[in-house]
């Protein structure tokens, strides 16, 4: 993807500070970091979200994610760290080529945890909840 810019770092085109690299995967510092220690974890080949990725790449990234977490966090002396993707642009993900973010936390850093994600949060009935599993199930 030409007008990737993480496949432009993938290719060397745009610099970034390379924390990881093996055949299928790339990790980096982001350039725009919520936290020290930001980093992202992307697949090398283009996929546009979770949903695109198939499953032996999938592995290698969360690989790379699980080994790269606890470094993230040695790098800069966290005792915690939100890991999160983006997954869809109604979700918030900028660019559209699959990422993981690692995001260092420390104590009263003023960032919130994963289920404040949400200031309105729905009131779903055991039907609906139900319905819901049933979907997923079939
Ligand atoms: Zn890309």
């Amino acid at each position: 993807m030409d007008d990737c810019i993480f496949c432009q770092i993938v290719d060397g085109e745009i610099p970034s500070r390379t924390v990881h690299e093996d055949d299928d995967v790339l990790a980096f510092l982001d350039a725009n970091p919520l936290a020290p220690g930001h980093t992202l974890v992307i697949p090398k080949s283009h996929h546009e979200s979770l949903n695109d990725l198939p499953a032996d790449v999938g592995s290698e990234v969360f690989a790379a994610v699980h080994a790269l977490t606890p470094a993230a966090e040695a790098a800069v002396d966290a005792p915690a760290s939100t890991v999160a993707f983006n997954n869809g642009e109604a979700a918030g993900q900028e660019v559209p080529h699959v990422h993981a973010h690692i995001v260092p936390r420390f104590e009263a850093d003023g960032g919130r945890p994963i289920h404040a994600l949400v200031s309105d949060r729905p009131d779903l009935s055991d039907d609906e909840l139900d319905d819901i599993a049933a979907a997923m199930r079939a």
